[in-house]
């Protein structure tokens, strides 16, 4: 399997930043590992942050390194703590986040993977060797919304096992001496599994804008999909779609609740029938319907294509681990339909009824959680969504105040989910 991402070696222009962030996370896991105290309120006051020196030549509590001179900030490390205890206990036995375990991931001799910037926002993102963690770089912005949201976020994921939101392992700064401040989050990598991931999306609910204008033969593994690429809809099984659209629903009345606005459920496919994820290519997935070709657009109108998806144990995929196959009775019920491009809007206003079965069948299994959930509706939201109206259809662009977001994203997922019968 090919990984993704280019490797920082000596001479990537990173290369220090990653030096150093494995330096700071290093020096940050092993210094709060062993507190065993309650958590108190005061913990999670933004003002709890810790810049620690890495001089070169090393000191009392920091090693020598080979970059220059750089300062390191943690940001409410006791909390974090917490929040990563608090993760393993959900996850139990196996699949625990040790501390050990967290600093051989991030600062292990492997070096870390950048990935080709995913996103629009300018971010890097940087993935661990076992594919564990990924880090991201953030605003400042982004930060602050964090530390003001960490209490409910703590309590939130205290309180639901199963949240989908995204998991924070911790906040930080790096601060080389006369050069800039880097920001990052460290969070779980929806997509680490021992399976490969096909096909992936990025979900929002809005269609302006929301397709990856790559030509088809450039799509694969990597690219990230949007909502008007995506044309199957998953079926599960009663109680898993009951216990999904639940979650959901606490899900988005928490960012809801915070102002947040603009995240994603980050959806991954893994095709059962490996070769036939190859060989199949994208034709099935990615039908270019719509008004410019209508060749393409009758080919769907005389059948739609299945996928047959299966919902793993959800503390599994959240894990990030490798999922159960249960095979036999007690299999959850799954298929995938497709719907057409240019029902988009029917599509996620609740327009029931007029997709149509037929034969063809995949069999899936399915990876997801709810990510970048760092925005608030600030000025340059307002902004854009004022700019976008102009343009387009208010209700299809992406920014819109957080009210609203949760409404759309949730309907759009109860469209893209429907439950067996
Ligand atoms: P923008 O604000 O332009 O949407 P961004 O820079 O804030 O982008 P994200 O939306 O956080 O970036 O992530 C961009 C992409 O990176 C996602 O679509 C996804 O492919 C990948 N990604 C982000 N977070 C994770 C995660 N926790 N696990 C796996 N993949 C992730
Ligand atoms: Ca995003
Ligand atoms: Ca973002």
């Amino acid at each position: 399997i090919k990984k993704p991402g280019q490797t920082i070696s000596k001479g990537h222009k990173n290369y220090d930043l990653m030096l150093n962030l494995q330096l700071g996370i290093r020096y940050s896991v092993g210094k709060h590992a062993s507190i065993l105290r309650e958590l108190k309120p005061g913990d999670f006051d933004p003002k709890e942050k810790f810049w620690t020196r890495f001089p070169a030549e090393g000191s009392k509590l920091t090693p020598p390194h080979q970059s220059i001179e750089f300062r390191w900030k943690d940001y409410c490390p006791v909390v974090f703590r917490y929040v990563v205890l608090a993760f393993a206990r959900h996850l139990r036995e196996l699949f625990q986040v040790d501390p050990a375990d967290y600093m051989l991931a991030i600062c292990g001799n492997d070096a870390l993977r950048e990935l080709s910037s995913p996103g629009k926002s300018g971010s890097f993102f940087y993935l661990t060797q076992d594919d564990r963690f990924i880090i991201k770089t953030v605003k400042k912005s982004e930060v602050k919304v964090l530390l003001r949201m960490l209490p409910s976020y703590y309590q939130h994921v205290n309180r639901y096992e199963n949240s989908l939101v995204t998991k924070f392992y911790g906040v930080h700064c790096v601060k080389p001496i006369g050069g800039q401040k880097t920001r990052f989050i460290v969070m779980g990598n929806l997509f680490c599994s021992e399976y490969r991931i096909h096909r992936r999306f990025d979900l929002k609910g809005s269609s302006h804008g929301r397709s990856t204008n790559k030509p088809e033969e450039e799509i694969d593994e990597t690219t990230t999909l949007k909502d008007l690429d995506l044309n199957f809809v998953f079926r599960l099984q009663r109680n898993r779609f009951d216990e999904l659209m639940k979650q959901i629903d606490r899900d988005c009345e928490f960012l809801e609740a915070e102002g947040i606005m603009d995240y994603s459920l980050l959806v991954g496919l893994h095709f059962r029938d490996d070769n036939r994820g190859d060989k199949m290519g994208l034709s099935p997935f990615l039908l270019r319907t719509g008004k410019e070709d209508s060749y393409q657009n009758e080919k769907f109108m005389r059948g739609c294509r299945f996928l047959e998806a299966e919902l793993q144990d959800m503390d599994r995929i959240l894990a990030g681990q490798k999922p159960l196959i249960r095979l036999g009775a007690n299999m959850p019920a799954r298929a995938v339909r497709m719907a057409r491009r240019s029902d988009f809007d029917q599509y996620t206003r609740g327009g029931a009824g007029h997709f149509s079965y037929s034969g063809e069948v995949y069999e899936v299994v399915l990876y997801f959680g709810i990510i970048d959930i760092l925005q608030d509706y600030d000025i340059s939201k307002k902004l854009e969504h004022a700019y976008k109206s102009l343009q387009a259809d208010p209700t299809s662009i992406s920014a819109v105040d957080p009210k609203h977001y949760s409404k759309r994203f949730r309907e759009f997922i109860g469209r893209i989910f429907i439950e067996d019968r």
